[in-house]
């Protein structure tokens, strides 16, 4: 089986690739894949990105697209679906990590959560669905050097160490996004 991610996203494609590549070709869309995410919810901004790289990928080859992000309980759930974007439109990982340790100064609950939704496309529309989850606490400062994102600021329920201070595997084992891949796996039929 053949496919393309439809992500401009380094660190989800590395992820990704990791897990879905034993049996599977992986492949990523070309440079300069950008989406506008009008959707509402993490499932619609992913059918919009396996929507816009189907309409680019051959019919032999699956599309697969992940929306992912962070929801933080005292935040009332955000970042959510705007967790690339949340310290504005050109906002970098630092930047983002940036706001979300000034926005949550001074406060005690440090829930929060990761959410990926995979969507798998193929060519005749059939399309196939997972969702993980990753449950955990903000950090007061970064810590570790790994991952993408929020990782340096986010230290998984039943763990001491934060995802960026964990191995690629360590970290997919437990991940939103580990656990969402190996689900897509399991429905397509492949191994993870
Ligand atoms: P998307 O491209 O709209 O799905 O944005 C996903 C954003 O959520 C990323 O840019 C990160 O900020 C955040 N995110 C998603 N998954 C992870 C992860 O595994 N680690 C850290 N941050 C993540």
């Amino acid at each position: 089986m053949k496919i393309v991610l439809a992500t401009g996203n380094a660190g989800k494609a590395r992820e990704l690739g990791a897990m879905l590549g034993t049996q599977v070709t992986v492949e990523v869309v070309p440079a300069g894949f950008v989406v506008d995410e009008t959707g509402e919810t993490f499932f619609q901004n992913a059918l919009l990105k396996a929507r816009a790289a189907r309409g680019i990928t051959p019919d032999d080859v699956l599309v697969l697209a992940d929306d992912s992000g962070l929801a933080v309980h005292s935040l009332g759930g955000r970042p959510g679906i705007n967790s690339a974007r949340y310290a504005g439109a050109e906002a970098t990982d630092d930047d983002n990590c940036t706001r979300l340790l000034d926005e949550l100064r001074g406060t005690a609950d440090r829930r929060a959560a990761f959410v990926c939704v995979l969507v798998a496309l193929a060519a005749d529309d059939t399309m196939t669905v997972a969702c993980g989850t990753c449950s955990g606490q903000i950090t007061l400062a970064r810590r570790g050097q790994g991952g993408f994102g929020y990782d340096p600021l986010f230290v998984p329920d039943g763990r001491t160490d934060a995802m960026a201070q964990m191995t690629a595997a360590q970290k997919n084992a437990i991940s939103h996004r580990g656990r969402a891949a190996r689900q897509l796996a399991c429905a397509l039929g492949v191994a993870a």
